[in-house]
């Protein structure tokens, strides 16, 4: 990427925080004037690694000029504001059909819990996220501990003031290959304590014992890995929450990953439809695929306007509980259906195109290969209905055999 320049320098200003409006337009017309706004644009990878890589180059320049900081509080790197100015963020990021960088989407995840219950870790770490300089990895799953999460088996011996010895493996760990720092949900109590045995900590992923084990997805990028964790000393200082507290700390987590995680995702959807309407007013397609075009985007529509009350309610303090499954239904279904439409729309290029003619044809099928696990991760679409038919509905209980 070019030099940034003083065209695209803006100052940041504290009267963004108690104006959201006016963050909007001043964020609006800084990215309308970016000279290297076609770059981050047309940029394609061909690999998790490079992406994340050009990425962190993507979030150095937005924190350097200040707009991705807007949203987070002052003591961890960021200018003040909350949940509502991140929203707007990749509200306008789509608006200008420029792509969220990746790191964001463990952020939303990630940032929100180490806040609340670990301020002094995120105050030591955050600024360097959004700086991005570092990014990190959740790792709760593992092999015989995906939806009944609680049933997980990694250990960590406690020894006092010498903090924690970790041991065991954890799976699927989303930018795992590339992560500096893992927040890591081990077991502290009885084998059989489940959710309430648990606590959550920081791991340095370069830490002696730790070893990342990338995972190739069907579209080839090596997306996700394993993480086994050997005799791994973690310092009592790096303690997300109490011991024992960390199910309430993946709970808490859980609203931001199926609310803020949700908002950001159906921005991008949004700016996917938009170039595919472009592409179809000028190719055409189906009269069926025309059809589809507008029920998808009334999904999308409809996804987000249910997004955005959970996006106000966290920005308000609230606790959003299982209503969050609902979030997580709508957008994952969401994902699937669009990026199967853009798949139908563009068959002859996604099946027959080649490379490099071809820009972006890499990224667009591994963007269709992920998209088959929007209702499997983060809690699958099964598993969702089963807490919205217990929580919400109050419906008899499913008899299990
Ligand atoms: C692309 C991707 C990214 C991921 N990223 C992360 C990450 O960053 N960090 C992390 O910790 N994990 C991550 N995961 C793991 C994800 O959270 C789990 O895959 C998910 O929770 C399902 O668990 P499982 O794979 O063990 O499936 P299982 O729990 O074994 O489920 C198998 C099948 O049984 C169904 N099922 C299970 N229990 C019930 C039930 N009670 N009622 C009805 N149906 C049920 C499920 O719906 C599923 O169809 C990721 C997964 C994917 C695919």
């Amino acid at each position: 990427m070019a030099e940034n320049t003083v065209s695209t320098v803006a100052e940041p200003c504290s009267g963004y925080v108690a104006d959201v409006a006016s963050y909007r337009q001043a964020f609006r017309r800084y990215l309308a004037d970016l000279d290297w706004a076609q770059e981050w644009r047309a940029a394609t990878s061909t690999s998790a690694e490079d992406q994340m890589a050009h990425d962190a180059g993507v979030l150095a320049r937005l924190y350097q000029a200040g707009w991705n900081r807007y949203g987070w509080p002052h003591a961890a790197g960021g200018l003040g504001g909350n949940e509502i100015h991140r929203a707007t963020y990749y509200e306008e990021l789509g608006r200008a059909g420029l792509p969220v960088p990746a790191q964001h989407w463990t952020l939303e995840t990630l940032g929100p819990a180490l806040l609340a219950f670990a301020p002094a870790v995120a105050q030591a770490h955050l600024p360097a996220y959004l700086a991005g300089t570092e990014w990190w990895g959740q790792c709760f799953s593992e092999p015989e501990a995906g939806s009944d999460l609680a049933a997980l088996r990694t250990r960590a011996a406690d020894n006092g003031s010498d903090g924690f010895t970790v041991n065991g493996q954890k799976i699927w760990t989303s930018q795992g290959p590339t992560a500096t720092r893992l927040l890591v949900l081990v077991r502290t109590g009885p084998a059989d304590s489940r959710h309430r045995g648990l606590t959550m900590m920081m791991v340095d992923a370069d830490t002696t014992g730790v070893t990342i084990r990338p995972i190739a997805l069907a579209s080839g990028r090596r997306e996700l890995a394993e993480v086994f964790f050997d005799d791994v000393r973690v310092p009592r200082d790096r303690l997300v929450g109490e011991v024992g507290d960390g199910w309430a700390v993946a709970m808490y987590l859980m609203q931001f990953e199926r609310g803020m995680y949700g908002y950001a995702l159906l921005t991008t959807m949004l700016a996917e439809l938009a170039t595919l309407r472009s592409q179809i007013s000028v190719q055409g397609t189906s009269g069926t695929n025309r059809d589809r075009f507008a029920r998808t985007y009334i999904e999308v529509v409809a996804a987000q306007a249910r997004a955005a009350q959970t996006v106000r309610q966290l920005a308000g303090g609230q606790t959003i509980g299982p209503g969050s499954s609902v979030d997580k239904l709508l957008f994952s279904s969401a994902e699937k259906r669009v990026q199967d439409l853009v798949f139908d729309v563009r068959q002859a290029w996604m099946i027959n195109g080649e490379e490099p003619a071809h820009r972006g044809l890499d990224a667009a099928r591994a963007q269709w290969w992920y998209s088959r696990a929007a209702t499997i991760m983060g809690g699958s679409a099964e598993v969702q209905r089963g807490l919205i038919a217990d929580h919400i509905l109050r419906l008899p209980k499913q008899i299990r055999r």
